[in-house]
């Protein structure tokens, strides 16, 4: 599905699930471009289908909190600078706000994904077996607690309309190599580390995160895609998660979780999925803009 727009100077080549990529328009068809305009729709997805209607204001929320997250990595926060990979701020006036010029990268086939606290996919699994990823944890744990350290636990990024699957750190290693493996691994960990303190001063925890990087023509190794959004991430408050006492009180979340929650107990993954209502639109929305005001202030 694509809503892709006419934007002069630029032709539209793919729609993945939330985003509308874009090359320049006189790039050969079929040959690729060093620069992309990677546009944020409003559309929403849920356990890998884009549902319907989309939340308006979404793409340039995520887009918003993104730069910001870019900036603060590139050294704005005091740290060590992450090479990324924006290319140009000159964004048309068209998708002005939610849109990204990058450098088109060679993009590695691993979704960086780091856990701080236990749930989702990763508390299902300790439920099963006591492991997250395959990686042992301490018994007792309940949803929604911290890890006595984070965790790194990759997922496979699969070819366009597939699902993507958890995987070891060996398997990373054979589809990248030793050395690529050890660096995903190692600054996956430490943006995790530098967003999550940044999150806690605002009195944010930041749950988990995924980040997607791609190596440019001199084989650098740059942070792609999207970085640190209530799409890629979950967020809670922290005072919630201090006080409360059952799951929902503990995780309020400033992201798609909510939208999870609502379709988990609404479709069972069976067919075309039931339209939103109105009310998880909006409290959706709301929540999305709360966690880039609070990160942001
Ligand atoms: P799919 O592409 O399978 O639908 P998705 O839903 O994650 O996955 P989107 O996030 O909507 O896709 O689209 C963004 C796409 O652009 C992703 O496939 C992502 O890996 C890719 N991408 C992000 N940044 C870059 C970059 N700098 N160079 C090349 N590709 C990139
Ligand atoms: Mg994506």
């Amino acid at each position: 599905m694509s809503d892709a727009l006419e934007i002069p100077g630029w032709k539209h080549v793919y729609s993945g699930k939330v985003r509308d990529l874009y090359v320049p328009a006189d790039t050969p068809d079929g040959e690729s471009a060093e620069r992309m305009l990677v546009v944020a729709s409003d559309r929403v997805s849920a356990f890998d289908v884009v549902l319907s209607p989309g939340i308006p204001g979404k793409g340039e929320l995520l887009t918003t909190l993104s730069l910001w997250w870019f900036d603060q990595l590139a050294g704005a926060d005091g740290g060590e600078r992450v090479p990324n990979h924006l290319a140009s701020e000159e964004i048309p006036a068209e998708v002005a706000g939610r849109a990204m010029i990058v450098r088109s990268l060679d993009m590695l086939p691993v979704e960086c994904v780091v856990r701080g606290y236990l749930t989702g996919s990763g508390w299902a699994e300790y439920v099963e077996s006591g492991t997250v990823c395959g990686i042992p944890l301490p018994e007792g744990l309940q949803n929604g607690d911290r890890l006595p350290e984070p965790i790194y636990t990759p997922a496979y990024k699969a070819p366009m309309g597939e699902h993507d699957e958890n995987i070891s750190y060996a398997q990373t290693v054979d589809l990248v190599g030793e050395e690529r493996a050890a660096a995903l691994r190692d600054r996956s960990l430490e943006i995790y580390r530098r967003a999550a303190a940044a999150a806690e001063a605002k009195g944010l925890i930041l749950a988990d995160t995924k980040f997607e990087f791609g190596l440019d023509d001199d084989g650098v190794l740059r942070l792609a895609d999207e970085v640190l959004t209530s799409d890629s991430s979950r967020y809670w408050d922290a005072a919630s998660w201090k006080t409360g006492t059952t799951p929902a009180e503990r995780m309020a979340s400033f992201d798609k979780q909510i939208v999870r929650d609502w379709l988990a107990a609404n479709w069972d993954k069976q067919g075309e999925p039931p339209s939103l209502p109105a009310e998880i639109v909006e409290r959706t929305v709301a929540r999305y803009r709360e966690l880039l005001e609070r990160m942001t202030a």
